[in-house]
C-alpha cells in the first residue's frame, strides 16, 4: 500500500475531511483513552489534512502531557481525528482510521504502542 487519498469524519456527519494516509503505518495504543476508544490511528502532516466542516462543531479533550488535542464531534461524540506535534515540533493529525470511509482497520496489522502509562 502507498500513500492514498481517504474521506472520513464523525457518525452524524457534522464533521468531515480528507486526508493522504499511508496505512501501512497504523498504529493501536494502550493508554487510557485509546484502550476505551479502540482507536486505531495513523499520524500524517497537517498539510495533509482538511477539515470540510464541522470546526464549530468540534468539541476537544487534553489529558496526560495534553500536547495531543483530542476533537470529538459535540452531536454525536465521535473522535474523528487529533491535532498534535510530531517529535519535531511540527504540526500533525492523528487520525481514527475507524472514520475513514472504504477502510477495514481489522484488516490492518497496526503497531502496538504501549502507552499504558498514559
Ligand atoms: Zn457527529
Amino acid at each position: 500500500m502507498a500513500t492514498k487519498h481517504y474521506l472520513g469524519g464523525c457518525q452524524c456527519g457534522a464533521v468531515s475531511f480528507e486526508a493522504n494516509a499511508d496505512l501501512d503505518q497504523t498504529v493501536t495504543c494502550n493508554c487510557s483513552r485509546c484502550r476505551r476508544l479502540g482507536s486505531v490511528l495513523t499520524f500524517i502532516a497537517r498539510d495533509e489534512f482538511t477539515l470540510k466542516s464541522g470546526e464549530d462543531n468540534l468539541s476537544e479533550y487534553l489529558f496526560n502531557s495534553k500536547k495531543v488535542h483530542h476533537t470529538f464531534c459535540k452531536t454525536c461524540g465521535i473522535q474523528s481525528f487529533s491535532y498534535g506535534e510530531k517529535p519535531d515540533g511540527s504540526a500533525m493529525v492523528a487520525i481514527n482510521v475507524n472514520c475513514l470511509e472504504g477502510v477495514n482497520p481489522r484488516e490492518l496489522t497496526s503497531y502496538a504502542h504501549d502507552g499504558a502509562a498514559a
